[in-house]
């Protein structure tokens, strides 16, 4: 049996009923990463004894018949924002390449108690700031479609190992799309949960009032299944929910009926790859087949979703990033003689930090300073009402909304490194859905044929708050009009 083309539903059945042994999962995870690493770099770091130590366990419980739980055995794999405690926890960054974590996060912890087996922590922007994975102080992740294209990012390493098999799944953090769209560009499934439904506690903040963590897998009931293991409420993240998570598995394969879908004006911009908008087509062609009445909807206000999420973003991360100065955590510059506590400061912070998390706190802290704060943060929050508002009235008349998930197929390597705003903009269709809060998902949706190679072309659907239980739903119905989603060949 090919465990690495599993889907973590079937894997997790196989350990359970003794077809596969825990310990023969985690190795053929290892084994897939160890021949798909050299081309990939989708790890920074994998945990090979740990891993076979933990899945020996899982086995041992199983032998004397006891229910480790839903993931017992599955290999799983964490964005290097979530702290384990075990391991380095880098973010991706020079800033915090020594740094471990004295505790595990709430979402990776309900995953273990559930028996997952962590294989390792993947590559990632810097701190998750870009679309690319080309902002890592430790080098890029790449494509497994084209290994000359991007992943996507920020969470591009673990979209990267899990469209490679060597994960059945993974967790990511999505800021403004960093699920979504390297889910898009590597043809999985990436799932951006509401606002305060996964507990952030052990996230490394990036931007607190948008920061959500989220599984990716290659099908909507593995992400539902991640879901349903790792939200609900934790004493330990104020802002989390107190709602219990509905039984997203339940219901999952009922076809939801007089399905209203919402289709907004501003994503047929003329500027899309065309392959986008065939892929979104397509998607809105297979649910009216199912019955679903499918308009076009307007958002008045997305127009301004970048302007003000690199706003609020770059605000908060200027914040959430001032505790790395290199005493109370991070990198220490060296001390020299005649230096004093501003120059470390200052020091510190430019050897740890890389060019753009360096233009992102510069950007947030000219935003939030005193004489510019109305001018441009206030202005932010203003827009990031109405945005949210424009969302409340489509689904006054929708169950969901279709969008594509990027503009575009993965790029090239380098192709937009020396022009941040164009990178800024992939982010058109994915950053109002953070501001509102709301949940959404990714699927593969079609291919884009570039340079005789096949890509794959994600579309997303968006859910209101709170209703990751209809999103799935629907997502599932999309789904199975869908060709199945196969492992990458690396
Ligand atoms: N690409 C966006 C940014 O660079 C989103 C990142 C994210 O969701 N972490 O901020």
């Amino acid at each position: 049996m090919d465990v690495t083309a599993l889907s973590m539903t079937d894997l997790a059945d196989a350990i359970a009923h003794k077809r596969v042994s825990a310990e023969e999962a985690a190795r053929a995870s290892l084994d897939r990463a160890a021949k798909c690493e050299p081309a990939l770099h989708a790890f920074l770091e994998l945990f090979e004894r740990e891993a076979i130590e933990q899945a020996r366990a899982i086995d041992a419980r199983l032998a004397k018949h006891e229910h480790p739980g839903p993931l017992a055995g599955v290999p799983i794999a964490l964005k290097d924002n979530i702290c384990l405690s075990w391991g380095r926890t880098t973010c991706g960054s020079r800033m915090l390449e020594h740094y471990r974590s004295p505790y595990t996060a709430t979402a990776a912890q309900r995953l273990i108690d559930a028996g997952a087996v962590i294989i390792g922590k993947t590559n990632m922007d810097e701190f998750a700031m870009g679309s690319s994975c080309e902002n890592s102080a430790f080098g890029p992740t790449r494509n497994p479609w084209d290994v000359s294209r991007v992943p996507g990012g920020s969470s591009g390493g673990s979209a990267a190992a899990v469209a490679a098999g060597i994960v059945p799944g993974a967790l990511g953090s999505d800021t403004g799309g960093s699920i979504r769209q390297p889910a898009g560009f590597c043809g999985i499934v990436g799932l951006k949960p509401t606002y305060g439904r996964v507990s952030r506690y052990g996230l490394v903040a990036y931007a607190s009032s948008l920061d959500q963590i989220g599984p990716l897998t290659r099908s909507v009931r593995d992400a539902a299944l991640l879901m349903q293991v790792m939200a609900g409420a934790d004493e330990h993240d104020a802002t989390g929910s107190l709602r219990a998570m509905p039984d997203l598995l339940a219901e999952l394969e009922e076809p939801v009926n007089r399905l209203n879908i919402g289709v907004p004006r501003f994503a047929r911009s003329g500027t899309n790859h065309a392959a986008v908008g065939d892929s979104l087509e397509r998607a809105a062609a297979a649910l009216s087949a199912d019955g679903a009445v499918v308009r076009d909807v307007d958002l008045p206000h997305a127009g301004h979703g970048i302007a003000a999420y690199y706003l609020v973003a770059t605000a908060e991360a200027s914040s959430n990033l001032a505790r790395f100065d290199g005493v109370r955590y991070g990198r220490r510059a060296e001390v020299r003689a005649g230096e004093g506590l501003d120059d470390l400061y200052c020091r510190s912070r430019s050897e740890g930090f890389g060019p753009e998390v360096q233009r992102r706190i510069m950007l947030g802290t000219h935003a939030l300073s005193s004489g510019y704060y109305d001018a441009y943060y206030n202005t932010a929050l203003k827009a990031r009402r109405l945005i949210r508002r424009d969302f409340e009235t489509a689904f006054e008349t929708c169950d969901a909304l279709l969008l594509p998930a990027s503009p575009g197929p993965a790029f090239r390597l380098g192709e937009k490194t020396s022009d941040p705003l164009a990178l800024y903009l992939e982010d058109v269709y994915t950053v109002g859905v953070n501001l509102a809060g709301l949940p959404a998902v990714t699927l593969r949706a079609g291919a884009a044929m570039v340079d005789g190679r096949e890509l794959p072309v994600g579309v997303q659907l968006v859910g209101p708050a709170w209703r990751e239980d209809l999103l799935l739903r629907i997502a599932r119905m999309l789904e199975r009009s869908l060709p199945p989603v196969t492992v990458a060949a690396v």
